[in-house]
Formats: structure tokens, C-alpha cells, sequence
């Protein structure tokens, strides 16, 4: 039985990185940027207000009894303003929140802090210069960095293209990953007295590869018989599908026939089983030119190997830097199997500057309940059967993609 490092060393050299290809904004999610984006603009386009009320110039009020002055017109959001259009001595536009700002007034006072009488407006306070104004390029100057090649994209990513007018980015292309669930207990209405149980890992393994940047495609079910699944096998590698997963069958019962099937097909196998928990049985393979991870069917076995393993492969084919761990310290001590290197649901949180880490009850394979209470994996070392509280140890959010890198 091989360690993770040394399985991890095997599958990031099996991987390829992927070329780039040109997407829309609105397909970019979780997509990695190939390209340093700078702001081709401003943003704000032109000085407006950011409230409902009257623009004027500060230095009328020095002449102005009251601070009255005389309402000239109104503006709107989205209306056009001649830069020839002076503000007359002693006036004051009414405007509307986001409408341009007339480019010789300094101040907008918000209407609730006014009084109107006709043609005429009342200020109850003297503002300040630059109150309540949006200045041109206060958000974005021209040559702002708004995101850097490796940058996985977050919805606020597309904002601000959108808001920049950069319709089109370039990405790296996404790996396909087609699915495969065996087992013949798994049923779409398990009926009572069945034996059937839901296909719970299909859906999760669909969300969790689209989050990170693949193409997912779930093949369906396949009973413990081998022939359907090799006939599935030999059409992805047939396709050139990048990724094949299945999940289930690779472990030591009569009906795990995933490894025998995969030599049946003369696939190179890398290893199979490696020192963990959970998830140990895994199988990694490749057929051609599609790599083959056979992961066990427990659940959070198959988070464990997507998390660990996958995503790895992934990271490497999509050009991204190994994810560094943080070290926590662990709260309770915990005990854990000689020789095998723990991956553990867990809650983790930042105490008086310390990352502090909880291992959460119910580490068992099957069971999903404590991982809605999770955010994050505690790393466990291979050696020892204990890790005594206080002790420092890896953690790694549950989620990379929720993670984001810094410009
Ligand atoms: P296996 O790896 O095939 O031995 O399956 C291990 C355990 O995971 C068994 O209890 C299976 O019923 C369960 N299991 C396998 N596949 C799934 C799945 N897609 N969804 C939920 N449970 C599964
Ligand atoms: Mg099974």
C-alpha cells in the first residue's frame, strides 16, 4: 500500500495541462482566467450622485441668506448633461441618485436634509466639498488590476467585467469527467423492505466538479455486473473522455469487480489502495489517453477522493498551485489508526488570531449529517495512534473554490 504523498506524486504526473480557449462572461464561472485582466476604463464613467437630493456649488452659499437657492432643473438617472451647462450663481439641480453630476458642482446634499418651497430650495445644513459624490474612476482607474491568471472566478469576478465592458476572457479549457455509480442497491424510489438505498454521491460528485472547473456527465447506474461497465469504459475511452470516475466496487467483497476490470481491459493501473481513511480502496488507472479513478462507494469516502485526490489532478491539468494547508491548532486529542493518514470532518475557527480546529463526532464513512456541520478537513499525520490537544495540525477548507486568491 502506497502513502498519499507518494499517490499524489503519481497522479500529478499523469496529468496534462490543458490549452486555453476564449469563453464569455456569462459561461466564465469557475473558470481559470489564462490572462492578467486590467481595467480598460473608469469606473464610475463620469462623476454622479450617490443620493437623491441637489447638487450645488459650496462657494454660493457664502452669498446665500438661509442657504436658499434657486432649483434650476432636474436630473435624472441615465439623462444626457451638456458640459457647456453652467450652474447658475446661487442654483441647485434636483438629482437623482446615479444621474451625472453638472462638472462645476462640488456638493449634493440628500433631499431629507433640505426643505423645498417652489422654485426654490432651503438647505438645513451647510455639506461638505465631495459630499455625496461619486467620482469618476473612484472604483477602477485605467490599468487596475481586476484579476490574475490563476484566478479561479467568483460570481463578483463577473461584475466587475461587466461593469468594465470585457465581454469575453480567456480560460483554460475544462477537463470532461464522466460518472459512473455502481451498485445494484442503488434505486431513484427505494421501495420499504427493498434493500435499495438513494444515489446520494452522484449528484454531490456532479456540483462539486462543476464548481471546480470541469465538465461533468453522469453516465447513471450500473449493477455489480462487470460487462455493462466495461462497455461504459470502452465508449468514454473510445470518446477521449479526460476523466473517468466510478464509484463503488473496489473493495475487497465478492461483487467489487472494478479492478478486475480494469485488467480485463488491459489498463495501466497505478495503485490500488493507498494508507488513508476513509477512502482507502481507491483505484487509479489509466486507459489511453482517459486517467480512471475508481473511488470507494461510502459517501464521504468519495468527498475524501475527490477532495484529495481529483481535485489535485485537476488543479495540475488546470495550471493551478498546490493548495497549501494552514496548521490549527486541534482542540480535543483524537484518536486515530496506526500507518494511515486521516482526513477528518471538522469545524475550524480563528480565536484571538489562532486557527482552532474541532474534529467532529461521527467520523464513519456513510455517515453525510456532520458534514453539514463541517467547513473544513482536518489532516491528520500517518504516524501514531493519538494527536494530543494543543498540537498543530494541517487544515484545509472544505471547499477550495470558496477560497479567494488575493491580487
Ligand atoms: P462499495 O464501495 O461498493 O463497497 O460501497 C460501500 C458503501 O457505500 C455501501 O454501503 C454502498 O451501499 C454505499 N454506496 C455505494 N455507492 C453509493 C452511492 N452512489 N450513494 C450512496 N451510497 C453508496
Ligand atoms: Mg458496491
Amino acid at each position: 500500500m502506497i502513502s498519499y504523498r507518494e499517490a499524489i506524486e503519481i497522479i500529478t504526473a499523469q496529468s496534462r495541462l490543458l490549452e486555453a480557449e476564449t469563453v464569455s462572461i456569462e459561461n466564465a464561472i469557475g473558470r481559470i482566467l489564462t490572462e492578467n485582466i486590467l481595467s480598460p476604463e473608469v469606473l464610475p464613467p463620469f462623476s454622479n450622485s450617490a443620493m437623491d437630493g441637489f447638487a450645488y456649488r459650496q462657494k454660493d452659499l457664502d452669498h446665500s441668506e438661509r442657504w436658499t437657492l434657486n432649483i434650476q432643473g432636474t436630473l435624472a438617472a441615465g439623462d444626457s448633461f451638456s458640459p457647456e451647462a453652467k450652474t447658475a450663481f446661487q442654483g441647485a439641480w434636483e438629482i437623482m441618485t446615479g444621474a451625472q453630476v453638472p462638472s462645476d458642482c462640488d456638493c449634493v446634499i440628500k433631499v431629507e436634509e433640505t426643505q423645498r418651497n417652489g422654485s426654490q430650495v432651503t438647505l438645513l445644513k451647510r455639506g461638505s466639498s465631495g459630499d455625496n459624490l461619486r467620482e469618476a474612476g473612484a472604483d477602477f482607474k485605467v490599468g487596475d488590476p481586476i484579476a490574475v491568471k490563476g484566478t479561479r472566478l467568483l460570481p463578483e469576478h463577473l461584475m466587475a467585467f461587466a461593469a468594465l465592458g470585457i465581454p469575453n476572457i480567456q480560460v483554460r479549457k475544462r477537463p470532461t469527467v464522466s460518472i459512473l455509480s455502481t451498485g445494484s442497491e442503488l434505486a431513484e424510489s427505494p421501495e420499504k423492505g427493498s434493500g435499495k438505498i438513494r444515489n446520494s454521491t452522484a449528484p454531490y460528485l456532479v456540483a462539486e466538479l462543476r464548481a471546480l472547473g470541469a465538465e461533468p456527465t453522469f453516465l447513471g447506474v450500473v449493477e455489480d455486473e462487470p460487462r455493462i461497465f466495461i462497455d461504459h469504459i470502452k465508449a468514454q475511452v473510445e470518446k477521449g473522455t479526460d476523466i473517468l470516475l466510478s464509484t463503488g466496487a473496489v473493495s475487497m467483497g465478492k461483487y467489487d469487480f472494478v479492478a478486475s476490470a480494469l485488467r480485463d481491459l488491459g489498463a495501466e493501473i497505478f495503485f490500488h489502495k493507498v494508507a488513508i481513511r476513509p477512502g482507502k480502496p481507491l483505484i487509479f488507472a489509466r486507459l489511453g489517453k482517459t486517467v480512471f479513478f475508481g473511488i470507494p462507494g461510502n459517501p464521504v469516502s468519495t468527498n475524501v477522493s475527490l477532495r484529495f485526490f481529483i481535485e489535485p489532478y485537476l488543479r495540475a491539468s488546470l495550471g493551478l498551485p498546490k493548495e497549501t494547508a494552514k496548521n490549527f491548532r486541534i482542540k480535543t486529542t483524537i484518536q486515530k489508526p496506526e500507518g494511515l493518514k486521516c482526513f477528518f470532518k471538522a469545524q475550524s475557527i480563528f480565536h484571538e488570531g489562532q486557527g482552532e480546529v474541532s474534529i467532529l463526532a461521527g467520523q464513519e464513512s456513510f455517515r453525510i449529517a456532520p458534514l453539514l456541520l463541517a467547513n473544513a478537513w482536518a489532516i491528520l499525520p500517518e504516524a501514531g495512534t493519538e494527536v494530543s490537544s494543543g498540537t498543530l495540525i494541517e487544515v484545509l477548507p472544505l471547499h477550495s473554490w470558496t477560497e479567494k486568491e488575493t491580487l
